[in-house]
């Protein structure tokens, strides 16, 4: 008989606690995501009963294009208070207009929920066509802050009235800037950036990972991406000095046992850094825009740009989600590949503590692409493969884990 009824999932006091029966929401997303969405549920409840012999009870909530649709919002308040109250979410891609419309729900929810950390962990999938000679050699987990930097929200349109106070305030202040530029606004806080570094840290720590490296454009923007540096090194010098080593303090000399060491790149540099000695990257912290761009030059190194992972996470609440868009010319055509959304539940399995589950579809999922029997994305890279629909890779995944 199955469980037919979720337990909520809870946190205190920075613990999550996870019921064997635990109710989890998903939003299924626009475009691709009623194609990838469906298909990952399918893979992740297979892989939950085979480790496990449990069940999730998943529960929908809507938001983007259906929710205007059904609710006449596209992010309707009861599904903000659901959100919350489980806390622990699945989510496929949403569309946002380009210069014009409504802002992000993507970015928006960020904020609403506080969700700090966004980690996108790329590591290479045997059989994945990729653009590298040695793809992998790249295994990093990046951390970026999600809630300010320019995404803060703050900006104004070129000659509106907002813009021309802000552009005389600069130019009481001796700054001379062009009368027709849009203003952006990019704040960055010690408050946020600590957290973040601290996230990072303590994965890195309880991860066995063997750096940190923090990615900023300090040489330039030298109170906001450099102070996010030295804010990093100050809480990793007063909290951490036990635990880490300043590469810069190495001289030559190797790392002590069990130490993280702590590595400080400038962005432009770390993005060279990456492509020619991807080894030497383990875990990274980085402020929102150069986070944004290194997560995806990372995935696209091992080819996987459209499998690639990520979660939003905050002080209880947690959304797991495809890093891809709503590719809308294929919606509905069970043509996309689920891998996104399906590794995403898999790091959801980790963090809810289900980590069998979560190795069962990693491994399942390589076997996948190894076999070369994969979706249109793949197909058309790869020599003799064989091509299969969104659903049906999905299905081949669950076959594979017997
Ligand atoms: P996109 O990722 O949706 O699509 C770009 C191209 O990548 C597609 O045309 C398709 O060829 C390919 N692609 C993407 N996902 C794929 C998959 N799963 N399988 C196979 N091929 C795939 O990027 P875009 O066109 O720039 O954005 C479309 C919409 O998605 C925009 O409204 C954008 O704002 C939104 N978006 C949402 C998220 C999110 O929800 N996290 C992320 C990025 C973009």
């Amino acid at each position: 008989m199955g469980i037919s009824k979720g337990v909520k999932i809870d946190y205190k006091n920075g613990n999550w606690i996870v019921p064997e029966n635990p109710e989890i929401g998903f939003i299924t997303g626009d475009g691709i995501g009623t194609d990838v969405t469906p298909a990952a549920i399918k893979v992740i409840n297979s892989a939950v009963w085979k480790a496990h012999g449990r069940k999730i009870i998943w529960n929908e909530i809507l938001v983007g294009e259906k929710a205007e649709t059904e609710k006449g919002s596209l992010l309707p308040d009861e599904s903000v208070q659901k959100i919350k109250e489980l806390r622990i979410v699945l989510k496929g891609p949403l569309t946002t207009p380009v210069g014009e419309g409504h802002r992000s729900l993507n970015v928006t929810m960020r904020q609403l929920f506080d969700l700090y950390q966004c980690v996108r962990p790329v590591k290479y999938f045997d059989g994945v066509p990729s653009p590298m000679k040695e793809p992998q050699l790249v295994d990093v987990v990046i951390f970026r802050e999600n809630t300010e930097d320019v995404y803060s929200g703050i900006e104004w349109p070129a000659l509106s009235d907002n813009a021309i106070e802000i552009l005389n305030i600069l130019k009481s202040k001796g700054f001379t800037v062009r009368e027709d530029s849009g203003i952006g606004i990019k704040p960055v806080s010690k408050s946020a950036s600590k957290r973040l570094i601290k996230a990072a840290i303590e994965y890195a720590l309880k991860n066995n990972r063997k750096s940190l490296t923090i990615v900023h454009k300090g040489n330039i923007m030298k109170f906001t991406e450099g102070a996010f540096q030295q804010w990093g090194y100050d809480l990793l010098r007063e909290k951490y000095a036990d635990k880490v080593v300043f590469e810069e303090e190495l001289a030559g000399v190797s790392v002590p046992a069990g130490k993280i060491v702590v590595k400080n790149r400038i962005a432009d540099s770390m993005f060279q850094q990456l492509l020619l000695r991807p080894d030497e990257y383990d875990v990274i912290a980085t402020t929102n825009l150069n986070g944004d761009y290194l997560s995806d030059a990372a995935a696209a190194q091992v080819g996987g740009i459209g499998i690639a992972p990520g979660a939003n996470i905050g002080e209880g609440i947690a959304i797991f989600e495809a890093t891809h868009g709503s590719a809308p010319k294929h919606a509905g055509t069970d043509k996309a590949n689920p891998g996104s959304v399906i590794l995403s539940g898999a790091m959801m399995l980790e963090f809810i503590g289900w980590t069998k589950a979560a190795e069962l579809i990693i491994k399942s999922m390589e076997k996948t692409i190894q076999n070369k029997t994969v979706t249109y994305d793949f197909e058309r890279l790869m020599t003799g493969a064989k091509l299969l629909k969104c659903s049906e890779f999905a299905d081949e995944i669950i076959r594979n884990m017997d």
